[in-house]
């Protein structure tokens, strides 16, 4: 299939840059992009190889040795001196976010070992990634364990697989390339260190750029071998630049003078641990490489600066991303008087726009909260203090991804039981398998001191740990949560859930009723960002519609059912039971009931005079009860108490 020229790419100069800077020094630690949908960030990583230098390989070997350096414990090995070798292109091997454990790793046999003696591995993706891009499109919906192996063989450059103290490793040098959309959930802190740049991708504003991306898509799905023979000469040409920068790297010189403005960059944006200079400095090489520059000077260290630390600087989990280029230019200092005269870097291709990136990639205001019917009768209340918040789960056990909430059957967790296993085994119960062999070995003829093990024999472990869930909030935001600063005390409430279900890794999503009718602010995400964003906008004001509320959730969740089955989903009603408009709530409560959905019932009644309203609600639903106050993490007394102390100082 023929790809879309890397040269071709317009306006996405910052996604660009770090590219190249990676394919000259890998050691940088790959990219991570991050922008809405439809920006073309997959184009760009896929055009990427074809400007890579072509791999020498090892003829035969599954595993991409070099000829030069095979790697000692390739499973292929050992290839003799002098083994054939062919040249091939830079491959992009992609991950699936839904690839499984085997996938990725590979596969060994156990079955296998265990009863002829033999080790069978069948190379995954890390495997193939060895020498070329590992491409994880939607990285931030990574399964944990996934995650976890590919840091492990990022950071070690090699791979091993072990099940049951069977083992194979092999090396997996690659770059790692993520690319993600943050409204559909962030990453964790530790993978997002990992990657040693970031960038932020956006579509131009500029209309003339736009129709150009829009002119040059077009072109190529017309007549794509017409479209890339004319970038030919630029793709060559490119190709030729990362080359001679890989070429010239080792020589470029980092003094003394440039660690010490990388060190002060670092702690103007307070920066934790020695990463983010480690990989300015890396960066900033390859950078003047990649100009053909043999020292690297200011301008080096800020384009650096500019994709390393956007990730790293301190800041709170609601922060805007991007970095303050003024603090960066402060940080930064004076030009160097002795400074070479700067040569250009390659010119990466036509059609540079010139236009600078969004400030802070901050999209312009557009109020999803306030739109019909946002009368002057309505309020916005701040969002009141947060505090741990206890675990609320599911109850039963389910099947779902894995996480930190409900009770459920998965991959890891404590071994609660053994069966035979579905397919090879993966996690054998040891115990469990010379058992179920034992009453066998005088018909099977043992005649040593081992014994005599069969297929059937095998028996894998049956494990239970935490699934993750679909928190759906269902919040009050009626005229009468206004009174008081109930709604403040309400809304830091739903914040503490929400941070909490941003730990246990659960899905999101938030209904709120008032005036007329409900409203879904937040369709189901991972999202925790844009839910807190969707719940300090949420306007205060009108009558109630308990009844209306419900039924959205019920709607929301009959939808989310289709499209993630295994998801089980917690309700969170925040209400006080009150309901002025739109008819009883009991039969939408019923409905919710029938459909098995488990929920809690939060109470903000508060004031001398209580009705109990809320109580019977969750009667209806068949819900836990919890008060307000309840909803603090008890194991922690103190921090609870305090907090609780604090808030009814706030309700009072
Ligand atoms: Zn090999």
């Amino acid at each position: 299939m023929t790809q879309f020229p890397f040269s071709a790419i317009v306006a996405m100069d910052d996604m660009r840059l770090a590219l190249i800077l990676n394919a000259i020094s890998p050691a940088i630690g790959g990219v991570l992009v991050r922008g809405e949908k439809g920006t073309a960030k997959s184009t760009a990583v896929r055009a990427l190889t074809a400007v890579l230098p072509p791999v020498e390989v090892v003829a035969g070997c599954r595993f991409s040795c070099s000829p030069s350096a095979p790697d000692p414990q390739c499973p292929d090995g050992p290839h003799p001196a002098g083994a054939e070798a062919q040249v091939r292109p830079t491959r992009l091997v992609e991950l699936p976010v839904g690839a499984t454990e085997d996938r990725l790793t590979g596969s060994l046999d156990v079955g296998l070992v265990l009863t002829t003696g033999v080790t069978s591995f069948q190379p995954g993706l890390l495997a193939a990634a060895h020498r070329g891009v590992l491409y994880v499109d939607e990285v931030n919906l990574l399964h944990d364990h996934l995650v976890d192996l590919l840091l492990d063989a990022a950071a070690l450059g090699t791979s091993y697989v072990e099940r049951d103290s069977v083992s194979v490793q092999h090396a997996a040098r690659f770059l790692l390339v993520g690319t993600m959309n943050p409204e559909e959930g962030e990453l964790r802190p530790q993978l997002l260190d990992r990657f040693g740049l970031t960038v932020e991708a956006a579509a131009p504003r500029d209309p003339a750029t736009r129709a150009e991306v829009v002119r040059r898509r077009i072109g190529f799905d017309t007549d794509p071998a017409a479209f890339t023979a004319r970038f030919a000469d630029q793709e060559s040409m490119i190709a030729a630049s990362i080359a001679e920068a890989r070429a010239r790297l080792a020589a470029v010189v980092v003094d003394d003078a440039s660690l010490q403005r990388i060190a002060a960059v670092c702690a103007s944006f307070g920066v934790d641990g020695l990463r983010a200079d480690i990989v300015i400095a890396r960066a900033a090489a390859a950078h003047a490489a990649w100009r053909g520059a043999a020292a690297v000077t200011r301008e080096d260290i800020r384009a650096a600066a500019r994709l390393a630390l956007p990730h790293r600087r301190r800041r709170n989990p609601f922060d805007a991303p991007g970095l303050d280029e003024q603090q960066l230019d402060d940080a930064l200092g004076e030009d160097d008087p002795d400074d070479e005269p700067d040569p250009q870097p390659p010119d990466p291709g036509p059609g540079e726009d010139g236009s600078p990136a969004p400030p802070d990639g901050q999209a312009p205001a557009e109020d999803p909260v306030r739109g019909p019917g946002h009368g002057p009768r309505e309020s916005v209340s701040p969002t009141g203090a947060t505090f741990r918040a206890r675990r609320l789960e599911v109850p039963g056990k389910g099947y779902g991804a894995m996480g930190r909430r409900s009770r459920a059957y998965t991959d890891g967790g404590h071994t609660v039981g053994a069966r035979p296993p579905q397919s090879a085994v993966r996690d054998l119960h040891l115990n469990a398998t010379l058992m179920a062999s034992a009453p066998h070995q005088v018909r099977r003829g043992r005649a040593g001191p081992g014994l005599v093990l069969e297929r059937a024999d095998l028996r894998e472990r049956r494990r239970e740990g935490r699934e993750s869930n679909l928190v759906l909030f269902v919040v009050d935001a009626s005229g009468s949560m206004a009174a008081r600063r109930r709604m403040e005390a309400v809304k830091g409430a739903v914040l503490s859930l929400l941070l909490d279900a941003y730990q246990r890794r659960d899905k999101v999503g938030l209904v709120c009723f008032r005036g007329a009718g409900a409203q879904l602010l937040l369709p189901p995400t991972s999202s925790v960002d844009a839910a807190a964003r969707r719940l300090d906008d949420m306007p205060t004001g009108g009558q109630t519609p308990l009844a209306a509320g419900l039924t959205e959730a019920h709607a929301t969740l009959r939808r989310e059912r289709m499209r993630d089955p295994q998801r089980r989903p917690l309700l969170v009603v925040v209400t006080d039971g009150r309901h002025t408009a739109g008819g009883e709530p009991q039969a939408a409560a019923l409905r919710l009931r029938r459909d098995g959905v488990a929920s809690v019932v939060v109470d903000c009644e508060s004031g001398p005079v209580r009705l109990g309203l809320a109580a019977a609600l969750a009667q209806a639903l068949g819900a836990e009860y919890l008060s307000l106050d309840d909803l603090g993490d008890l194991s922690v007394s103190t921090l609870a108490g305090s907090v609780r102390a604090y808030r009814r100082g706030l309700v009072a």
